[in-house]
């Protein structure tokens, strides 16, 4: 990635900005949030998004027409590498901004876009997503939430949505103040066909919320039950029917700028993970200090292949390479928190109090077995590689 000069001196400011501001009733955020502990100071991380939202740190990638700062790749990257060392607290609108925003601006009309892109951009709305069903994870297809029209009903009386069925694995839906769904509109569809892309209030009678309890003792997933929810005919994302095709375009921003930011988090965890192994002695122990030195390499690996994807030209693509990425991260952190494990030893297996509280390490060893599942599967990837670039037939769907 060539930076320029101009590039340097946002870097300049990126910081000094946050060295400013993390400061005051916002120093005490450092390190808060994240996988595994997103309940951690969220009121407080609302406010500091805010915070950045309202000094235009907030959508850089988006145009300037629909809120956005127009930022260039290379200064997105650069926000997001200063953001995660400044040690700045995990972002709560991530959702909205990096998911549906993009989403909204390819296929949004233009009074969703007016009514939904100011309100994530200034963190004032929350999203989750309602795509997974209990009978619909990898093959989302299998989709069969419905939601049926009825006319002459709601705000304008142009007709509402009404929709039932269930989602589960809904992240962040109990702090959420809406949900893009994926539903069946065409009664009698099949797999990808006869399905749209519905915005969604949560709160409303119809939607009932239901934490799941993780293996870390926290609930950033959920259940959502929808029993006869509804939402306004119009909000409804790209045609009536057409919401497999909206919706891929949704997961294909998922794996967007934001991964170099996270693979900075990764960064300072395996730093955290060395001073651990010098400061207890493990360090001393050559077979750990190989795993350490391979998890260092590791990281150069996949930072070189995210930068390599996302300054690629997207016609010389293979549509294989963000899988890789899926691939090189999800096992290198499971990796990472087993090593932790093995670092600190014997006192790992043990809870550091009573009933279930949990240190960090033992958090990230545990939400890390999500990594492997969550934005499509390993198996799953490996089948999209296999196909794509191998060329190999595909794969019957369950
Ligand atoms: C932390 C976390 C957060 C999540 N957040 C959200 C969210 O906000 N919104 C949302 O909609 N969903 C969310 N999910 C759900 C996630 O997208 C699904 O868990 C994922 O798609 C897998 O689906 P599943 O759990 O139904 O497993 P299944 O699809 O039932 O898979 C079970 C196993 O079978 C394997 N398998 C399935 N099909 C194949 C195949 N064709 N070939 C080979 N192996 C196969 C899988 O790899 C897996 O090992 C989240 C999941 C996690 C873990």
């Amino acid at each position: 990635m060539q930076v320029s000069p101009q590039d340097e001196e946002f870097r300049r400011r990126v910081r000094e900005w946050l060295a400013e501001n993390l400061t005051g009733r916002f120093a005490g955020l450092r390190g808060a949030g994240g996988p595994g502990r997103e309940h951690e100071a969220h009121d407080e991380r609302v406010a500091w998004n805010r915070h950045l939202a309202a000094a235009g740190w907030t959508c850089l990638g988006w145009p300037a027409e629909h809120g956005g700062h127009g930022a260039t790749l290379a200064q997105q990257v650069i926000f997001y590498e200063e953001y995660a060392r400044s040690g700045a607290p995990a972002r709560v609108g991530y959702l909205g901004e990096e998911l549906l925003g993009p989403t909204l601006i390819a296929f949004g009309t233009p009074e969703q876009q007016r009514r939904f892109l100011p309100a994530i951009a200034a963190v004032e709305e929350l999203w989750c997503q309602g795509y997974s069903e209990p009978g619909a994870g990898s093959d989302l297809a299998a989709v069969s939430t419905t939601a049926r029209l009825v006319k002459g009903e709601g705000e304008s009386g142009g007709g509402q949505w009404v929709i039932t069925g269930q989602k589960v694995w809904t992240s962040l839906a109990v702090e959420a103040d809406w949900c893009f769904v994926l539903a069946r509109t065409q009664p009698g569809s099949r797999r990808g066909e006869g399905l749209s892309y519905l915005l969604v209030p949560m709160r409303q009678e119809g939607i009932t919320v239901r934490p799941i309890r993780q293996l870390t003792g926290t609930s950033e997933f959920n259940e959502v039950f929808f029993d006869g929810a509804r939402t306004e005919r119009d909000l409804v994302v790209g045609e009536v029917g057409d919401g497999w095709r909206v919706a891929r375009a949704t997961l294909a921003f998922e794996r967007g700028v934001a991964t170099l930011g996270q693979q900075i988090g990764f960064e300072r965890e395996l730093n955290r993970l060395v001073d651990e192994a010098k400061r207890t002695g493990a360090a001393r122990d050559p077979l750990l200090a190989g795993k350490l030195a391979r998890a260092w390499i590791g990281l150069e690996v996949m930072r070189a292949h995210a930068l390599r994807v996302l300054a690629a030209d997207p016609a010389t693509a293979t549509g294989a390479e963000p899988s890789v990425l899926k691939l090189l991260w999800s096992r290198w952190h499971q990796d990472l928190g087993e090593l932790a494990m093995e670092v600190l030893g014997a006192p790992s297996m043990v809870a550091r109090g009573a009933p279930y509280d949990l240190d960090d390490w033992q958090r990230l060893f545990l939400f890390s077995r999500a990594d492997t599942i969550y934005g499509g599967s390993d198996e799953i990837q490996r089948g999209i590689i296999a196909e794509r670039a191998l060329g190999l037939p595909r794969q019957a769907r369950s």
